[in-house]
């Protein structure tokens, strides 16, 4: 693959409960494209994400971003990455648009308002700005949340799980929203359980179980070939 965005070479996590959550998972992720990792529960997706985005620690392994080992330029590195994750992580007693100016700030990027209406805006957050969190809908909390990852204009956002226990509508705006990014370049990691998820969003699919990534393809060739395993299954 010529120049990929993001490199990760013989990555693996053993927790101290001797879980290994990871078994030396090689990947790379091309620049602009939207990544499905696809895996049941416990198959190692969020610690995958959670490596790269230095909240856990791996046992071995190394990461790059854009070539650049990203243990050693960490600082730089995370600037340049958006996360959001699966549970709720904000204060709920400050007011929207404070909480996401402030992630902005976080990243010692420059206060841009213009940019962070722009962001609330596209998210329809705009007319709650001045909500106090604890107010909204758990719909809108998870819209904060992807409105704090992209706060800082990151190339590289993460989402985990993101439309786990979300109504259809929230889903059917996320999935828009997560396009509308990719179109402006941003480059789009997502997990998911739901092969449908996969299939309605991502350009390639990896598909990860017990630590291990078994397959990673196109995912019109993930789609033929799980479309032949299903009329297998049907004629057998
Ligand atoms: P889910 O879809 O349920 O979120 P996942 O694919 O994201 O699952 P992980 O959360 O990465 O999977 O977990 C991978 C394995 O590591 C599981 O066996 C889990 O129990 C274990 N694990 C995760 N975090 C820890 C931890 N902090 N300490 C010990 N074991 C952990």
């Amino acid at each position: 693959m010529s120049d990929p965005i993001l490199s990760i070479r013989g990555l693996r996590k053993q927790y101290g409960s001797g879980t290994e959550a990871l078994k030396a998972v090689d990947l790379d992720i091309r620049r602009g494209e939207i990544f499905a990792l696809l895996g049941p529960n416990g198959a190692g997706k969020t610690t995958l994400i959670s490596i790269i985005c230095g909240i856990v620690k791996p046992s071995g392994g190394e990461v790059l971003v854009d070539g650049k080992d990203w243990q050693r330029n960490f600082r730089e590195v995370r600037k340049r990455i958006g996360l959001v994750p699966q549970e709720l992580t904000m204060d709920l007693f400050e007011p929207l648009l404070s909480t996401v100016s402030f992630s902005r700030e976080l990243f010692g990027r420059r206060p841009d308002p213009a940019r962070i209406e722009q962001i609330l805006k596209e998210l329809s957050l705009w007319d709650k700005r001045k909500t106090i969190l604890k107010e909204l809908s758990g719909g809108m909390k998870r819209r904060v949340m992807i409105a704090k990852a992209l706060a800082h204009d990151p190339d590289i956002l993460f989402l985990d799980e993101p439309t786990a226990g979300v109504d259809v509508e929230l889903r059917r705006d996320m999935w828009n929203m997560v396009r509308r990014l990719r179109e402006m370049g941003t480059t789009i990691i997502l997990t998911t359980h739901y092969i449908e998820e996969a299939e309605e969003m991502a350009d390639r699919v990896g598909v990860i179980n017990k630590g291990e990534l078994i397959l990673v393809e196109e995912k019109a060739e993930l789609m033929k070939k799980l479309g032949r395993k299903i009329l297998h299954l049907q004629l057998t």
